[in-house]
Formats: C-alpha cells, structure tokens, sequence
C-alpha cells in the first residue's frame, strides 16, 4: 500500500491520505501555528500484534501543547487513543509504525497569530524503519545553535515551527561531517538532541537535563529516568548539565519516540569513554526495546494493543 492509498483520520472522518488535502495558503504551513506528536507502534510478529508505546502520555501531551497554543483539540484523550489504534487496524499493519497526530491552524488567508482562526486535526501514519543507523554509535557535535528558550517559544510545548531549531542544528552537524547535534540553551548548560533528549553516566550514576533546561519533556525520557531508577536501581540525578560533562562522561545516550536509546560514541571528536556502547547504556536499551514489543509482563500497561478485541485483524 502507497502512502497516498493509506487512510488517515483528518476533518474528523477516515479519509485516504490523498483525499485529505491542506491549502497553499493554510496558516499552519505558513507560519508553523501546529503542535503535533510522534508516536511509535512496534510489531510484534509472534503475538501478531501491533503494540502503540506510552499513547495516553503522548495523547496528553498533545492536549498540552495546544493548551499552550491556545488550540483546541476536539477529542479527549481516550477517543484520541481510540481513533489512533482504529487507523492502524484500518491501515492492517503488520510491521513497525510512526503515528502522527497534527493539530494545526487552518486558515487559509494572510495574518500571523494565534486567535481567531480555526484549527484542525489529524493523525497520519507511515511504516517505520530506523530513525539513526546507530550500532556503532552517534558521533555527536555540539551545535553553534542554541536551543530556543522558553522565553521565545514554549519549549514545553511539540510546536511545529519551533524545528526550524532542529533543523538547523541537525543539518549542520551532517554538513560538518558529525551524525547529531547537541544543543545547548542560550546559557550555555547542555539542553538536549535535534529531537532527543540527552543523559550522560558518571561513575554509575544517570544525569540528565532537568526540564527548567529548555528541553522537550521527553516521553522517553521519563520512561528511561522510571527504569533506571526501579529496574537497574540507579541514582538518578537531574540538573544543569556543563559542556564539559559531555566531554568527561563515562556514557552518553540520546533517547526519542523515533530514536529509542541510542549511543553517542564521540563528542566534539573526544571519545566518549571507551567510545563503545556502555553496560548502563546496554541495559536500559535492551530493557525498553524489550518492553515495547510487549516482553516484560510489568510494562505491558505501557502498551496499547492495536489488533487484539477488534473485528479487523490483522491476517
Ligand atoms: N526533544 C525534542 C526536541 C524532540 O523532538 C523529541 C522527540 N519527540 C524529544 C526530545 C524526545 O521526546 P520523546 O521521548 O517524547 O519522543
């Protein structure tokens, strides 16, 4: 199936992903007035089942961002949970997905803000493969782009055109030959990845950026300070983080929706530790990839099943 040919949820029907068109003109495209998420779904071929990871925590986060972007979101949580396993049914995947909620302002006319002009939302859906190829680890850099502070732009909030930030970061980091950026905030303490978030291990303990450091409170994030501290029982610490701590850290990892955990082998061409994945970076990432195929009994409550109990099966 061609992603045109996929269906989508938008204009608050299913409709194919061709059908559902945005204008030239639409104040979204134009001036980055959206909020969107992005989630995974992970196939699990012996259960037959499609596993949607932490989907309330991204629905909620969703509700937050257009809460802080004055939109509104015309679903609650739970019917945004629903909608978004019935697409995957619809769409019978038998294989690892990203979903992509998307509210955004829909006017098709000229004049920047936020009041007075409607909103819309979607969801889409695309097969997914890897996000980095990242076995033998990320060579990271830090970026001569500063993260946007919360005084700019609610960092809080998954803003569309707040990845202009990203985009910039990320696309220097490639052009100077590194694989990811790491961005600092404008008072120079570490913030986090061009869409990741950031922790470093020093002698056994796990530190990461609080969320007073201009970083997306990721999803990831928490699920990872959760393991560390209840499964691996690591102490973790969250607070401002130097640019020389990256230089001196035992371990490095970003982790995203998109990303999962992945290693940072160098920074700024210093390896980090040995350069090679770390013990406490190993595992936390085998912990988590097992959990989102639904293989740790107490994280299935992570987990949204997208096939089991519905009329649609996969097969
Ligand atoms: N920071 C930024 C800027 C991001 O875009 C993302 C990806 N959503 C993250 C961090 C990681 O967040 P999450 O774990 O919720 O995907």
């Amino acid at each position: 199936m061609s992603l045109y040919e996929s269906t989508v949820f938008a204009q608050g029907r299913f409709l194919t992903y061709d059908e559902a068109r945005v204008g030239l003109l639409t104040h979204g495209l134009n001036y980055g007035t959206g909020c969107f998420e992005g989630i995974r779904g992970y196939w699990n071929a012996d259960e037959r089942e499609l596993h949607l990871v932490l989907l309330r925590e991204h629905f909620e986060r969703l509700h937050t961002s257009a809460r802080i972007l004055l939109m509104h979101i015309p679903h609650s949580v739970d019917e945004l949970m629903e909608i978004a396993t019935e697409l995957c049914a619809r769409n019978r995947y038998e294989e690892n997905v990203y979903i992509r909620p998307l509210v955004y302002k829909n006017a098709e006319d000229v004049g920047v803000r936020l009041t007075g002009v409607d909103d819309a939302f979607a969801i889409a859906t695309i097969p997914f493969k890897h996000y980095y190829d990242a076995s033998a680890g990320l060579k990271a850099c830090v970026s001569s782009w500063r993260r946007i502070d919360d005084t700019m732009a609610p960092v809080r909030a998954k803003i569309t055109g707040g990845y202009i930030n990203a985009a910039l970061a990320k696309s220097e980091a490639q052009m100077n030959g590194f694989d990811e950026a790491i961005l600092l905030s404008s008072d120079g303490h570490v913030a986090e990845g061009s869409a990741a978030n950031l922790f470093l291990v020093k002698r056994g303990k796990l530190f990461t950026p609080d969320p007073t450091q201009n970083v997306l409170e990721g999803i990831t994030r928490r699920a990872v300070l959760t393991l560390a501290q209840d499964e691996l029982g690591i102490e973790v610490v969250e607070r401002a983080l130097d640019r020389s701590e990256l230089y001196a850290a035992d371990e490095l990892f970003f982790t995203g929706t998109a990303a999962g955990l992945v290693f940072v082998n160098s920074v700024d061409h210093r390896p980090v530790g040995d350069g090679r994945l770390g013990p406490v970076t190993r595992a936390l990432r085998e912990l988590y990839e097992r959990i989102v195929l639904g293989r740790e009994t107490k994280y299935r409550s992570w987990l949204t099943p997208t096939y089991a109990g519905r009329r649609v099966s996969a097969a």
